[in-house]
């Protein structure tokens, strides 16, 4: 079986084809820096990094592109709330999301700023007013014309037949329900951050950013288009409109949406108390793999109801993990093959391929890894597991890793990065005793513990348990729990 996938537009799960041999094409739409990233945007993140992995994973070469909202209505309130340039406002917040990315194992796509395009994109609209699709009004601002394109409507299902021509919108999110023009480009408002070009002075509309940016970086018409289940509509639908009323063509073939996250069975708000950045879980003491496998366990088109509870199984679960490949990597086991492992082994991957094949269903690939890991112990405490039964068990749980990426430990390194941020941003009292102890006890490498647990082995072969206690014990103040098995010595961190 091969890749299906849901796509939004035909409401169906469909084979997956790229538009050219084994390239895709694909584009997210990204964030809006003007904040830390919360846990819904990293919900949508990681599902499009889990596609990225596993479509790379199916034999596929991926070009991801993503843009950076660096210029928006709220970016431009707050950068004059401060006093700032909208440039100086958004240039932490990139750089904390691109950080809080790579803490939770999201591969970075290629980037494009909204803020680096305005001359293509004022080119844009000049040439959708040639074309009849968009108009100017008499402050300067361009609109889009949606009763000029009949399939308005196509993505989202609405139906929009009654629509009142010419009347707009010029806020960059609106009503879930009208239909407006909406604008293109906006002009300037008394204070506000603009550019001169040859439509005049101003910045482009939200939408507009991610027709130029993706056709400029992808061609005309590209394999998939993402993001999270809001921006159906307005935001992917005015795209559609702009896109191919310029080009005649299909914009992108697929339309991959990440349903909302809920957190403790509600939608996330400040007022109700429940809205975590990814920084807060870990000030709070959480690994960033923890978050990672959390936010991967529901397929991407169920809803994930997000709870500490959650978090806590979430971190069993990539413990479970983590401890089995060190028990049959560091594990002495008898010469040969024993044929139910090497079965095992070969099903499993089988199993989570064919999970993901089928619209990425993660909970099965997971269950999958989780059952070979339950037989493998299994047969390893009854001493069935041989030296040959270990590449393979190896090579499926390095094939759930490319997707899943959770089974290195570098989680006390991030952590420290959270805590030293914490430190400089003069956050020191939401450091929680659980990150304080995280980072005290990740002092030390696995390098580090991996080379004393060597010396603890040699002591033992040369039957100086003596010396091998004192190492243990030393061990066991760092925070590593050490545990002495008949096929060999395996740690962990508490
Ligand atoms: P924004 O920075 O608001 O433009 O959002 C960035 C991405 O996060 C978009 O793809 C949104 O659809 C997505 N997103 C925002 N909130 C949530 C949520 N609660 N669950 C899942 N995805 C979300
Ligand atoms: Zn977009």
């Amino acid at each position: 079986m091969a890749l299906r996938l849901f796509n939004t537009m035909s409401s169906r799960i469909e084979d997956f084809h790229s538009l050219r041999d084994r390239d895709v094409r694909m584009y997210a739409c990204g964030p809006t820096v003007y904040d830390y990233g919360h846990i819904g945007n990293f919900r949508t993140f990681v599902a499009v990094d889990l596609l990225r992995r596993f479509l790379r994973q199916s034999g596929y070469h991926v070009r991801h592109v993503m843009n950076i909202t660096d210029v928006d209505d709220k970016i431009i309130r707050n950068a004059a709330r401060d006093g700032v340039t909208v440039q100086q406002y958004t240039a932490k917040y990139e750089q904390a999301f691109l950080e809080d990315a790579a803490m939770i194992g999201i591969e970075q796509p290629t980037l494009v700023r909204a803020t680096e395009h305005i001359p293509a994109m004022a080119a844009f609209v000049t040439k959708l007013v040639e074309k009849g699709f968009a108009y100017r009004t008499d402050d300067g601002s361009y609109y889009f014309r949606i009763a000029k394109f009949p399939a308005y409507g196509k993505l989202s299902k609405k139906d929009f037949s009654g629509m009142q021509d010419g009347a707009r919108v010029d806020v960059d999110e609106y009503d879930k329900d009208s239909a407006r023009d909406f604008a293109l480009w906006k002009a300037p408002k008394p204070g506000e951050a603009s550019w001169d070009t040859p439509i005049g002075p101003g910045r482009p509309g939200w939408h507009l950013e991610c027709s130029v940016m993706s056709m400029q970086e992808l061609g005309e018409s590209f394999d998939l288009h993402a993001g999270g289940e809001d921006l159906i509509f307005p935001h992917h639908e005015n795209e559609i409109a702009q896109s191919e009323s310029m080009t005649g063509k299909t914009f992108a073939n697929f339309w991959f949406h990440a349903r909302f996250l809920l957190v403790e069975g509600e939608k996330m708000s400040k007022s109700l108390g429940n809205f975590f950045t990814l920084r807060d879980l870990v000030l709070k003491g959480h690994k960033p793999s923890s978050i990672r496998y959390l936010l991967t366990s529901v397929p991407y088109r169920n809803q994930l109801n997000f709870t500490f509870d959650g978090l806590k199984q979430a971190a069993v679960s990539v413990e479970r993990l983590r401890n089995f490949r060190s028990r049959i990597s560091a594990g002495n086991f008898p010469d040969g093959a024993s044929p139910e492992m090497q079965s095992l082994a070969a099903q499993t991957v089988e199993r989570m391929t064919s999970a993901l094949d089928d619209d990425l269903n993660t909970a099965q690939a997971q269950a999958a890894i989780f059952e070979m890991v339950r037989q493998a112990n299994a047969a390893a405490d009854a001493g069935a597991i041989r030296k040959d039964d270990v590449p393979p068990l190896l090579a499926a749980l390095t094939r759930f890793d490319e997707i899943f990426a959770v089974l290195d430990d570098d989680d006390a390194p991030k952590m420290k990065r959270v805590f030293e941020w914490a430190l400089t941003e003069g956050r020191d009292q939401d450091v929680s005793p659980e990150l304080r102890e995280a980072v005290q006890s990740g002092q030390h490498s696995d390098a580090d513990i991996e080379k004393k647990i060597a010396e603890m082995k040699a002591a033992r072969a040369a039957r100086d348990f003596k010396t091998s206690d004192a190492i243990r014990a030393e061990l066991a103040d760092l925070g590593v729990l050490v545990e002495i098995t008949k096929d060999g010595i395996r740690w962990r961190r508490k």
